[in-house]
């Protein structure tokens, strides 16, 4: 039986990766990318590399990893007259919920089904596709596109209608910045207060301050030898990205009328790192930049 073709678009940290996950559960995958690193890199782990028009012609399932909602809005633009009828779209990028929405718009008018399916796991969760997918769209969409999503990830979680899966990325995300910055102000404090990493971790891990930015992703070495911290905060998840989420949760804040003050006091700080030339260093990295008092509240 022939193999279920699949468009790839975005073949980038994320995306390439995801894609060679595809070809090796056994689908045959087209991709397309600007940047001729991320197509040669593509090339090698089997993906085939063609316009988009031409990738999108062949394919039953398009999957898109972009920086953008706008990257999405217009690349579906470009590709809608092109698309086999009743395709599936699947969005894996991060971005607005309005985008996401205005996507499944977009695949509805045209005769298709949509899916938004943004991660959590970073490019480790890509690359031993062990991502979660949080997604929005119907069941029927769904239960298409769940194989294909089970061949990228691990754990996929029915968020609700188009754009339940954004939402929940942006809310998560803005909880783990707060919490994040959280536990490095715990570690900032104890150390003024001449109160050992591990002593602090030992009481808050198994206490009411435990959480996951503590136990999982400590932001000091030590505690958790796995944590970026442990090697020179290198990413893992970096500064910039996260930023790219809390903006996400601001605008939504925005958009809903929302009380959110730790969440734009979390973007406030991680700008001011980002701006400080941290924006490649993983986002635990914040608690150097609390202790040098590099805040600007
Ligand atoms: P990236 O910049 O490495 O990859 C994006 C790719 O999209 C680039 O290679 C770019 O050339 C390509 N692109 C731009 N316009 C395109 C178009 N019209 N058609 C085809 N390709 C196009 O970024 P990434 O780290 O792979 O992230 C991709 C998405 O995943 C983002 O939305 C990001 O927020 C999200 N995300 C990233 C991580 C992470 O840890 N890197 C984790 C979770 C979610």
């Amino acid at each position: 039986m022939t193999p279920t073709a699949i468009a790839f678009l975005g073949l980038g940290n994320m995306g390439g990766p995801m894609a060679a996950n595809l070809v090796r559960a056994g689908y045959r995958v087209m991709g397309f990318d600007p940047s001729e690193d991320a197509c040669a890199a593509a090339r090698e782990a089997g993906i085939g590399i063609a316009p988009a028009h031409e990738a999108v012609a062949q394919a039953a399932v398009v999957v898109t990893m972009l920086p953008s909602g706008r990257h999405l809005l217009s690349a579906l633009t470009d590709m809608l007259p092109h698309l086999s009828p009743g395709s599936l779209l699947v969005d894996c990028s991060t971005i607005d919920v309005d985008s996401a929405r205005a996507a499944h718009a977009l695949a509805t008018e045209g005769g298709h089904l949509g899916l938004d399916a943004p991660v959590s796991g970073g490019v480790g969760g890509a690359r031993a596709a062990t991502l979660t997918f949080m997604v929005g769209g119907s069941g029927a969409a769904l239960e298409r596109g769940r194989p294909v999503l089970e061949a990228m990830g691990q754990r996929i979680v029915h968020c609700g209608a188009g754009g339940a899966g954004q939402a929940a990325k942006i809310c998560n995300n803005m909880l783990l910045g707060i919490s994040m910055i959280g536990v490095a102000e715990a570690f900032v404090l104890a150390e003024r207060l001449g109160l050992s990493h591990q002593a602090l971790f030992d009481v808050a891990s198994t206490s009411s301050g435990q959480c996951w930015s503590l136990t999982s992703y400590c932001p000091v070495p030590g505690p958790v030898p796995t944590s970026p911290a442990n090697d020179g905060y290198r990413p893992g998840f970096a500064a910039a990205l996260m930023l790219k989420d809390l903006r996400l949760a601001a605008d939504a804040a925005t958009a809903t009328g929302s009380p959110t003050p730790l969440g734009a006091a979390a973007e406030r700080l991680y700008a001011a790192f980002v701006a400080a030339g941290e924006g490649g260093t993983d986002f635990s990295g914040i608690v150097r930049h609390l202790r040098d008092d590099g805040v600007t509240e």
